[in-house]
């Protein structure tokens, strides 16, 4: 699978995938439609379906466009976002097969940032929308710290850590500033925050990661951490709970 970074709006990334060969290609979470249409002809190529992570609109603001420009391509989303995912024709829940101009993914229900977040994984890849960031998380603007917690940590983290994480934000050089800040010690989180700074010296993307790479540096996925849970530990009492520490370290980061 070739897959094309396409940077929207101030920070949200597009990612324009292609089956080798194929002259089709499917689009994850355009959130405005001109840079898709027009990386879309640099690879001299049509659309052929819109795979969305959740509804909001700096994820779904160009379907709408893009269907117009592309018309009867298939709109996935999670079967509770009907109604929130503008030209929805999918309404897919948790392990369903999505298979699109020659590409297969399984949806993984992951809430916590919305209700109806779903993650696309097959190829090697899983685009994870705005719940699994590179060194972090989505705010939980409808779901709770428990399910936030089940999707990065029982979902997410049953996949093979060699799969590539393309998430939908780069915020990945700030993410790790507050990875830094609860485990000062943690050299995996170090290096890949030197790394990271030179990528952005250089204005590229720091995704794709990998979810060894998160596994080893996304506080979030490391709620067993002693580092993280003393860090947190005033706002927990004798609480220990993964879920209670991934709430913790959630709201942590809201003030950070
Ligand atoms: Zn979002």
């Amino acid at each position: 699978m070739q897959v094309t970074i396409v940077p929207c709006l101030s920070d949200n990334y597009a990612y324009i995938l292609l089956s080798p060969g194929s002259k089709r290609a499917v689009v994850v979470d355009p959130g405005e439609a001109e840079p898709v249409a027009r990386a879309l002809g640099e690879l001299g190529v049509t659309l052929g379906a819109i795979l969305a992570t959740h509804h909001h609109g700096d994820h779904v603001g160009g379907n709408a466009q893009l269907v117009e420009q592309f018309p009867g391509i298939p709109v996935f989303g999670h079967a509770s976002d009907r109604g929130r995912i503008p030209a929805q024709t999918e309404f897919i829940e948790h392990g369903a097969q999505v298979v699109v101009e020659g590409l297969s993914f399984r949806a993984l229900h992951i809430p916590g940032h919305t209700l109806g977040a779903v993650a696309y994984a097959g190829e090697g890849a899983v685009f994870t929308g705005d719940t699994l960031f590179a060194a972090g998380c989505g705010r939980l603007f409808e779901g709770t710290p428990a399910q936030m917690y089940t999707s990065l940590n029982v979902t997410l983290a049953a996949l093979p850590d060699s799969t590539l994480v393309y998430c939908g934000h780069e915020y990945t050089a700030s993410n790790l500033r507050f990875a830094a800040h609860l485990e000062p010690g943690n050299q995996a989180v170090t290096a890949k925050a030197r790394r990271v700074a030179e990528q952005r010296e250089q204005a590229l993307p720091t995704v794709p990661s990998t979810l060894a790479e998160e596994k080893a540096t996304n506080p979030f996925m490391r709620c067993d951490s002693p580092a993280i849970i003393e860090a947190v530990s005033g706002a927990l009492g004798a609480e220990r709970a993964p879920a209670a520490i991934l709430g913790a370290v959630r709201a942590a980061k809201d003030r950070f």
